[in-house]
């Protein structure tokens, strides 16, 4: 049977990244397996992704992740470079601009002090300035909103994940193309892997970061993870109008939108009682017309002449208890480390999830960023930390 140091399950940006981190340490110095089923990565989360980084979270440490993937991002030559070529993600740092009513200001002042505190450069602006500065939003129902100025944008998601894929393996970390049928335990321990074709590997570590294929993996190895994949459509639209310096934007009804090429992406999530777990990828048409375009209509001029020239849906592995993400060790096994229900905001928080799981491979503990309060012991005793930033 081969046997490997660290084996990861999933090899799209939160694996990669800790393929990444993990072969890129110092003092690591053993073989590294990435098991990804799909190297085409069509319908991962990844590669669906509307591949945006904010720093406009409530839970601090969604805000120090994604200021850390900021900075990865920044200086990714220095960190990604293969054969003195420095990959090209596409980065466009404009910014998230979150909409409020009189209703939502309250918690938008409340999220705006812990993101100053933190050290985000994100500004509250009142409707007249809000007017001024994007003259062709419509402000009228509105009571403030906060504007990111530096480390907020959009990136190709692809682009990213296969950069430090690369990385990873020209640093000695293997990929290979094989389903995880289950995982091996014996006690306190996994033992290995069974691949669908019946092939066995060992680990010393392994790291799930299957996405919402992870709870499937989990429960194989008899631990019950509370995340479920939500079905979340994304529209490209265009139209006539124009919105010169156009952030992401995040409307009080939850509908965003950001722009894309020469028109503009835009989604919103369904209805609490209708998101029910999915598993196919039919884009819901009915939430544009009916959610979507009448909020948009309303928001910006010239928005009622929307078309949409096409659309596609993803799965977000959602965390139940509090969208936010579980990781690290499960109190009942030693070296089996997850890394999932990032609810939509994985791709951002990649870089510091890879560098915090390959810390606790390493050093069995959190040595750059504590990450702690995100692990099992909250939902182990059912005690959210939630993220009421969630779009
Ligand atoms: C529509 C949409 C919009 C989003 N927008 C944003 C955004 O703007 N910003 C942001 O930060 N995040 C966003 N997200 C969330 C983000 O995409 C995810 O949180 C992140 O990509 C998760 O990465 P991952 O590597 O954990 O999972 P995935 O990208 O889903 O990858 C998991 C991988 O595991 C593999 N796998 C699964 N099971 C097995 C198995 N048994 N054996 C072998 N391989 C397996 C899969 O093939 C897959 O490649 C969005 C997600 C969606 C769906």
């Amino acid at each position: 049977m081969d046997r490997y140091e660290v084996v990861i399950v999933g090899g799209a940006a939160v694996g990669s990244a800790a393929a990444y981190f993990l072969a890129a340490h110092p003092q690591f110095a053993g073989e590294l397996l990435v098991l990804e089923q799909d190297f085409s990565y069509q319908r991962c989360a990844t590669t669906l992704s509307v591949a945006s980084v904010r720093h406009q979270f409530s839970t601090p440490e969604n805000i120090r992740m994604s200021m850390f993937g900021t900075e990865f991002i920044a200086r990714l030559g220095e960190h990604l470079t293969v054969d003195g070529q420095a990959p090209d993600v596409g980065w466009h740092e404009a910014g998230y601009l979150f909409l409020a009513t009189q209703a939502g200001l309250p918690q938008l002042q409340a999220n705006h002090r812990t993101q100053r505190e933190l050290g985000a450069q994100v500004q509250l602006l009142d409707p007249d300035p809000l007017r001024q500065r994007f003259p062709w939003l419509r402000c009228d129902d509105l009571a403030g909103a906060s504007l990111g100025h530096r480390g907020e944008g959009w990136l190709d998601a692809y682009a990213l994940m296969m950069a430090l894929r690369r990385k990873a393996t020209s640093l000695g970390a293997q990929y290979r193309q094989a389903r995880v049928a289950q995982l091996l335990r014996s006690g306190r321990q996994v033992q290995g892997v069974v691949l669908d074709d019946g092939t066995h590997i060992g680990c010393g570590t392994l790291i799930n970061a299957a996405g919402s294929g992870a709870t499937a993996l989990a429960h194989s190895a008899g631990i019950e993870l509370p995340v479920q994949p939500r079905k979340r459509c994304v529209f490209h639209v265009r139209s006539p109008a124009l919105t010169p310096g156009c952030p992401l934007v995040i409307d009080p009804s939850g509908v965003y939108f950001r722009p894309e090429g020469t028109g503009w992406l835009c989604g919103v999530a369904p209805p609490e009682g209708q998101d029910p777990p999915c598993e196919d990828f039919e884009v819901q048409h009915a939430l544009f017309d009916e959610r979507i375009w009448p909020v948009l209509a309303a928001r910006v001029d010239g928005f009622e002449a929307l078309r949409v020239m096409r659309a596609w849906a993803g799965h977000y592995d959602v965390n139940l208890l509090d969208h936010n993400m579980i990781l690290g060790a499960h109190p009942d096994i030693d070296n089996l480390l997850f890394a999932n229900g990032f609810s939509g905001h994985g791709l951002q928080h990649a870089p510091a999830v890879g560098r915090a799981l390959s810390e606790l491979v390493v050093h069995g503990v959190y040595r750059s960023l504590d990450l702690s309060r995100l692990g099992w012991a909250r939902v182990l005793r059912q005690e959210p930390l939630r993220e009421i930033n969630v779009v």
